[in-house]
């Protein structure tokens, strides 16, 4: 029997148009799609003919089907000599567990290649009309989870605390509340400008600008249920400007 392959792939924050050449000729080459819940529908609907889907959702805190089957499957496909496409919303190499599936490939002397897609802080940039770095405001952007296996992330929370630094949340929403007191706590801002996108580069995208303030408080009152992405230090560029002019009118 053919020795199986896994491809990983990136496909990107859920505009098909946003998927890459390569990942769109992987979806169409693949004899099984192991695909995570972020990957949205209309990409899926570009999988060739053959190719059988299987949901490997998993989301926020709780888990549907666990890493360790997921490791396992990819390995049992690849050894039925399938060519497997094991699909991830945005970047695989970003909040996606790839080491773990690629470890697991490694040891079971599975070969792999990987293909990187346009991470959900890229897309959420775009819609705010925001650049993630910019000269004299910010040269670092650091790219942030709000949990980790257990409970909240802890992060370098002085250093995030300092003007103009730029971050990207993400799975920030249960803990906007944590994020904003650790902020604060280190000497940030209440009105540091704080951005979150909703579904970023989809037709149900949304766009809520608040501050460090009233983060959390804005954030309830949203009830955003879709994937979303929070910008700590970034407002959108019409509300940037506005804030400049005033700045400019006050001085
Ligand atoms: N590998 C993915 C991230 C997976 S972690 C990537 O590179 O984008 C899942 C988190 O990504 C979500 O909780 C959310 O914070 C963010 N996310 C993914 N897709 C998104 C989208 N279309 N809009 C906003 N945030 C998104």
């Amino acid at each position: 029997m053919a020795a199986g392959q896994v491809t990983f792939a990136g496909s990107g924050p859920g505009d098909a148009e946003l998927l890459t050449l390569k990942a769109l000729r992987a979806l169409q080459a693949a004899d099984v799609i192991l695909h995570d819940r972020l990957v949205s529908d209309d990409i899926l609907a570009l999988a060739g003919p053959q190719a059988v889907l299987e949901d490997a959702g998993k989301e926020g805190f709780g888990a549907q089907v666990s890493q360790a089957e997921i490791n396992a499957r990819l390995v049992e496909l690849a050894r039925e000599g399938k060519k497997v496409l094991r699909l991830k919303g945005g970047d695989p190499a970003i909040f996606a567990r790839l080491d773990e599936e690629l470890t697991a490939c490694e040891d079971a002397g599975i070969a792999y290649s990987i293909i990187p897609g346009i991470t959900a802080a890229s897309a959420a940039a775009a819609a705010i009309g925001q650049s993630l770095t910019q000269r004299g405001r910010n040269t670092a952007v650091r790219f942030l989870t709000g949990h980790a296996m257990r409970g909240f992330a802890d992060h370098d929370w002085a250093a995030l605390a300092r003007p103009g630094e730029v971050a990207a949340v993400y799975m920030g929403k249960k803990s906007a509340r944590f994020v904003q007191g650790r902020l604060i706590m280190h000497g940030a801002d209440r009105a540091t400008p704080v951005t979150i996108v909703e579904n970023a580069s989809r037709p149900d995208q949304r766009v809520l600008q608040t501050t460090l303030d009233r983060l959390p408080a804005d954030l309830d009152a949203a009830g955003f249920g879709g994937p979303a992405l929070t910008f700590l230090g970034l407002a959108p560029r019409q509300a940037a400007a506005a804030l400049n002019d005033l700045k400019t009118e006050l001085a």
